[in-house]
C-alpha cells in the first residue's frame, strides 16, 4: 500500500474524513509509484468547489480558495498545503479556447492530463486508478502523451517543453517517437507562448537531469533556436560546464548554452537574474594561480556568487573538466573576507583641501591606491595615504 509509509498520512486521513471521494492526482501519484521524494499533495474531487469549501469547513479544516475559477482550493493541515482541485473535462468551443466544465467523470479529468504517468490517481483505499497505462509506461521508463500527441500540442504548446523535462526524469535512452514527430512538425506552435511559461520550464529542463541529452534532442527538433537565439547556442560548452563538476544551477547552465546578450529579455528573467546574466558574458580573470591580493581585489568590485560563475565558466573554458586546484581557488574565494574600503567622503572633507565634486575624486584615488595593495591598508593606513597625498598635491 502506497499510503501506508507516508508521513502526510494523518493531515490526508483528516482530508479524506470530510471528501472521501478525493484522490491524491498527477505527480504525486507518479512519484510514489518510483519512490521518488513527493513535493506537493495535490488531490482531485467531484465536488463542486463550494462544497468542498463547505465540507472542509464543517469539520473545522482551514480552507483558502486560492483558484476556485479553476476549481481550486487549498486546505491547511498542520501547517501543510493541500491543493483539491475539482474534477474537470475541456469543452470544445469554436475550436480554439476550450471551456472548462466540472465532472463527476474520473476518466474524463485524466484525458486532459498531458502524459499518462500524470494521468493516475490514487484513493484512500490506497488503490491506484490507471486509464492510460501509465503504471507501466512508468515502469518502462516511457513518456508518452495522453491521446494523439499532435492534438495535445495543438491544446498547448507547453506540452512540448514538458514533454522534455518529464522525459529526462523519467524517459528512458530513446524518446517516444510519436511526440518527437509531433513535436518536429509542430514546433513553431512554441511561439504562442508567454515568455514566463516558456522561462519557467525551461529553467526547470536546464536544473534537472541528462541535461546534456535533453539539449541535443531539443536542438535536433529545433524546439531549442525556437526559444533562444540559434547562433548563440553552445552545448559544447555545456558539456565542459557539466564535465568542472559545477552545481546543478539553471542560470549558470543557460548563460554557458546561450551568450546572446538579449537571453534575459528574450524570457523575461528578473533584473537580478539578467545582470547575472551580463556578469556571465564577461571574461572571467580569476584562475587558480591567482593571489590572495587578486582575490580581494576582485571581492571589492564584484559579488562573491558573480565570480563563482565567472569561475566555473573560466574552468571550463580554459580546461573542461574538475580539477583540484580550481576547487581550492573556489574554497580561497570563499573564505575571504568581503573586503571594505575603510574610508568615505567625510574622510576627505575634514582632511580639508577639497570639497564638492573633486571629494569624489579624492576618494577613488585612494581607494585605487588600496585596491593596488591588495585591500589590506586598514582605516588609519588609508588616512596617512590621504594626508600624504594631499600635502604632496598628487590629489
Ligand atoms: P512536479 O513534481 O515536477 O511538480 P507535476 O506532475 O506535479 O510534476 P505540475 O506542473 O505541478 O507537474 O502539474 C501537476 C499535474 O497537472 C500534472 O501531473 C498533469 O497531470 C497536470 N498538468 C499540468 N500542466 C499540464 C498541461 N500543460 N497539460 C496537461 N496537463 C497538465
Ligand atoms: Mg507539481
Amino acid at each position: 500500500n502506497l499510503l501506508a509509509a507516508l508521513p502526510e498520512r494523518r493531515g490526508l486521513d483528516h482530508l479524506w474524513r470530510s471528501l472521501p471521494d478525493a484522490r491524491l492526482v498527477g505527480g504525486c501519484v507518479r512519484d510514489l509509484l518510483c519512490g521518488a521524494p513527493v513535493h506537493d499533495y495535490d488531490l482531485a474531487t467531484p465536488e463542486a468547489p463550494e462544497q468542498v469549501m463547505a465540507l472542509l469547513d464543517a469539520t473545522g479544516i482551514k480552507v483558502v480558495p486560492t483558484g476556485l475559477a479553476h476549481g481550486t482550493v487549498t486546505a491547511v493541515i498542520a501547517g501543510r498545503p493541500y491543493e483539491i482541485t475539482t474534477l474537470r473535462r475541456d469543452e470544445e468551443t469554436d475550436g480554439r479556447h476550450a471551456v472548462v466544465r466540472w465532472t463527476r467523470d474520473w476518466a474524463e479529468d485524466a484525458a486532459r492530463r498531458d502524459f499518462t504517468i500524470n494521468a493516475m490517481s490514487l484513493d484512500r483505499n490506497g488503490q491506484v486508478h490507471d486509464y492510460f497505462g501509465g503504471v507501466d509506461d512508468l515502469a518502462a521508463r516511457r513518456v508518452r502523451f495522453v491521446g494523439e500527441a499532435s492534438r495535445r500540442i495543438a491544446e498547448d504548446a507547453l506540452r512540448i517543453l514538458r514533454f522534455f523535462r518529464f522525459d529526462a526524469r523519467y524517459g528512458g535512452t530513446v524518446p517516444d517517437g510519436e511526440a518527437l514527430a509531433a513535436i518536429t512538425s509542430d514546433v513553431s506552435r512554441l511561439d504562442a507562448l508567454s515568455a514566463e511559461r516558456v522561462a519557467g520550464e525551461l529553467l526547470r529542463i536546464l536544473e534537472g537531469p541528462r541535461v546534456l541529452d535533453v539539449v541535443a534532442r531539443m536542438m535536433e527538433c529545433g524546439a531549442l533556436s525556437r526559444i533562444l537565439a540559434a547562433p548563440h547556442l553552445a552545448p559544447r560548452r555545456l558539456e565542459r560546464l557539466m564535465a568542472t563538476g559545477a552545481p546543478p544551477d539553471a542560470i549558470l547552465r543557460l548563460g554557458v548554452l546561450c551568450d546572446a546578450p538579449d537571453t534575459g529579455e528574450r524570457l523575461k528573467l528578473s533584473n537580478g537574474v539578467r545582470a547575472r546574466l551580463d556578469a556571465m558574458r564577461q571574461p572571467g580573470f580569476l584562475t587558480p594561480d591567482a593571489s590572495d591580493d587578486d582575490l580581494r581585489r576582485a571581492l571589492a568590485t564584484t559579488r562573491l556568487d558573480w565570480l563563482m560563475d565567472g569561475v566555473w565558466i573560466a574552468q571550463a573554458d580554459r580546461l573542461g573538466r574538475a580539477d583540484p586546484a580550481w576547487d581550492a581557488l573556489r574554497a580561497r574565494l570563499a573564505a575571504i573576507p568581503h573586503p571594505v574600503f575603510p574610508l568615505s567622503g567625510r574622510d576627505v572633507l575634514e582632511a580639508g583641501g577639497v570639497a564638492g565634486p573633486g571629494v569624489g575624486a579624492v576618494l577613488r584615488v585612494v581607494e585605487a591606491w588600496w585596491m593596488s595593495e591588495g585591500c589590506r591598508p586598514g582605516r588609519v593606513a588609508c588616512l596617512i595615504h590621504l594626508e600624504n597625498a594631499m600635502a604632496a598635491r598628487t590629489v
